[in-house]
């Protein structure tokens, strides 16, 4: 609704001057509402959607923004009457306007320390990942840690390296290197010293450190054994944290995301998006899950219950938990066998640290789940957990679980998702970098309910879709582009790999747009653009529905051109 501003005249006579100018108008663009209903479970649009014959055609020309709402909705002309002197006018140039972008599964502290570590992500050797230590060491004083990140642990599981070279090369420096997805870790001689971790170490439940024939480590450990490193190594806290994370949430509003969900939140991270906040630095919305491994930080909010301020850019209402490890490094909990690894199944829950108590504490407080799990049996058995809390709470049916990930899934199990209301949070970009090893951990039977989003979908399954960064690539379009076509930022394999698991754009986009706000319970606030929604935007170069239809080849070049958080300009890409 439009409000009119009234003035009072010299003469005493009340005049209407108009509508009140709008703060911001973006004009001149090919916008995508998203206010028309779901498509089906195939993927047909609903009746109304702005799509004919021709294909998709956007709704709307312009949009207005007063304060922190959408104001007006409508044609360029019409937005033009809101211009007034004060207003600041940002011509599209034909780019397309969607809701704002939902990451709506990220680790952002990690990206925010990765951005001052070793980059080691797409190195292929060991070779090369020691000469990058080897190179950043001569810059740092003997004694400090040289942390590194990227090596991909999926990828290097046939041959891991060991701590020799590294060792030799960078003697005088505690080295540790985390690997892609945070299931690996690599160090050298004198990180595992001062991690302590000797002959006689016993690695958490569900870790793994790999040793030679005398019962020496090697130099990499696995899965929850990186708790080991993760402990001994010197974390950012309190204004060098807050620093860090303020650079990778602006690298996040430059890449088109308004909001994040951030999957498992500890006690610093939190206290920094907070402070963040409360000084008007955050460039994007922060949707904090609460670490279950954060048991101090869980039982404090289990006492204090969920946050419910629809105004604050930080929410405090979920909790993210692990219940098994990850495919490529073979810690996922699988029903039979890994089929390139006879008599290895995996671990899941309690031996993998998930604390049934302390997450049906949780669910009773009233807070949102997001459980992960990877593997066919740890699937199932957190659908087992759930619907056993259900029969024990009813109350907690309505909370909105999540299960993150939900990569591999018994066909069984697949109907079981959507009868537990649960919504299923799913990477694309997982799909197409697995893709050259899945098959072999999982055979050709099993690789069939992976990353299965048609097959949720049609189940009638709620879907939301992200990168799990740091670990994937959290460009819009490559995960966009992944989602509708299953084939990598090199268009391989050219017919998609298990392509009958596509998504439309339409779904697609959805899954990073409106459909996340309903996990975090912000549906009839924000993820549509419509008058007095919060207003969340995104630009952007190619149209992701008329592409993504005609020409899905060309999306991987797509880039944002204006991110618009809570009406505020968070970026803008130069002309
Ligand atoms: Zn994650």
């Amino acid at each position: 609704m439009t409000r009119i501003l009234w003035a009072i005249s010299t003469a005493g006579v009340i005049g209407c001057l108009g509508p009140e100018p709008a703060d911001l108008v973006i004009t001149n663009a090919r916008v995508y509402t998203m206010t028309w209903p779901d498509p089906d479970g195939e993927g047909q649009p609903a009746p109304g959607a702005p799509r004919d014959a021709t294909g998709w055609h956007p709704d709307a020309e312009a949009v207005a923004i007063r304060g922190t709402t959408v104001a007006f909705v409508g044609s360029a002309a019409q937005a033009q009457t809101l211009v007034g002197p004060k207003t600041t006018t940002v011509d599209l140039n034909g780019g397309t306007l969607v809701p704002g972008l939902i990451d709506s599964h990220t680790h952002v502290v990690e990206l925010s320390s990765n951005l001052s570590r070793v980059n080691l992500v797409g190195v292929t050797t060991e070779a090369e990942a020691v000469a990058k230590i080897a190179e950043r060491a001569a810059n740092v004083s003997k004694g400090e840690w040289i942390i590194g990140y990227g090596w991909d642990e999926g990828a290097w599981a046939t041959r891991y390296p060991t701590m020799t070279i590294l060792t030799e090369r960078v003697p005088d420096h505690p080295v540790y290197l985390r690997s892609l997805h945070g299931f690996a870790g690599w160090g050298n001689r004198l990180a595992f010293e001062r991690a302590g971790i000797t002959r006689s170490t016993v690695p958490p439940t569900g870790g793994q450190i790999l040793r030679d024939a005398q019962g020496e480590a090697t130099g990499v450990v696995l899965n929850r054994a990186v708790e080991l490193f993760d402990q001994a190594v010197p974390a950012a806290v309190g204004a060098e944290l807050e620093r860090q994370l303020a650079v990778a949430l602006d690298t996040m509003a430059g890449r088109g995301y308004t909001a994040i969900h951030e999957a498992g939140t500890y006690s610093a991270g939190l206290a920094a998006f907070e402070a963040l906040g409360r000084a008007g630095r955050l460039p994007v919305r922060v949707y904090a899950m609460l670490s279950a491994r954060d048991t101090a930080l869980a039982r404090r909010w289990i006492a204090r219950g969920p946050r419910r301020d629809d105004s604050a850019m930080v929410q405090v209402r979920s909790v993210k938990a692990y219940y098994d490890g990850a495919l490529g490094s073979r810690g996922a909990r699988l029903l039979e066998d890994y089929s390139d690894r006879p008599g290895h199944r995996g671990v899941s829950g309690g031996s993998y640290g998930f604390d049934q108590g302390l997450v049906s504490d949780l669910m009773a407080a009233g807070f949102q789940v997001g459980i992960h799990a990877i593997g066919d049996a740890g699937n199932r058995e957190v659908l087992d957990f759930l619907e056993s809390v259900y029969r024990r709470l009813p109350r907690t049916r309505d909370l909105r679980h999540r299960i993150e990930h939900a990569q591999v899934l018994h066909p069984d199990d697949i109907p079981r998702l959507s009868r537990a209301l649960l919504i299923a949070s799913m990477e694309p970009p997982h799909a197409v970098e697995d893709m050259a090893w899945a098959e072999e951990r999982l055979g050709p039977e099993r690789v069939k309910g992976a990353y299965a989003w048609r097959s949720l979908r049609r189940a009638g399954t709620r879907l939301i879709l992200n990168s799990d960064l740091p670990g994937s690539d959290w460009d819009f379009f490559y995960g966009f582009h992944a989602a509708v076509t299953r084939r990598d930022r090199a268009l391989e394999p050219a017919g998609g790999w298990y392509p009958a698991e596509r998504l439309t754009p339409e779904e697609a986009l959805r899954g990073y747009t409106v459909w996340p706000t309903y996990a975090s319970f912000s549906e009839g606030l924000s993820g549509t653009i419509a008058v007095g929604r919060q207003a969340d935007l995104t630009g952007l170069d190619l149209d992701p529905l008329a592409v993504g239809e005609r020409e899905p080849d060309r999306l991987v070049g797509g880039r944002p051109m204006l991110t618009v958080t809570a009406g505020r300009v968070v970026f803008r890409r130069p002309r």
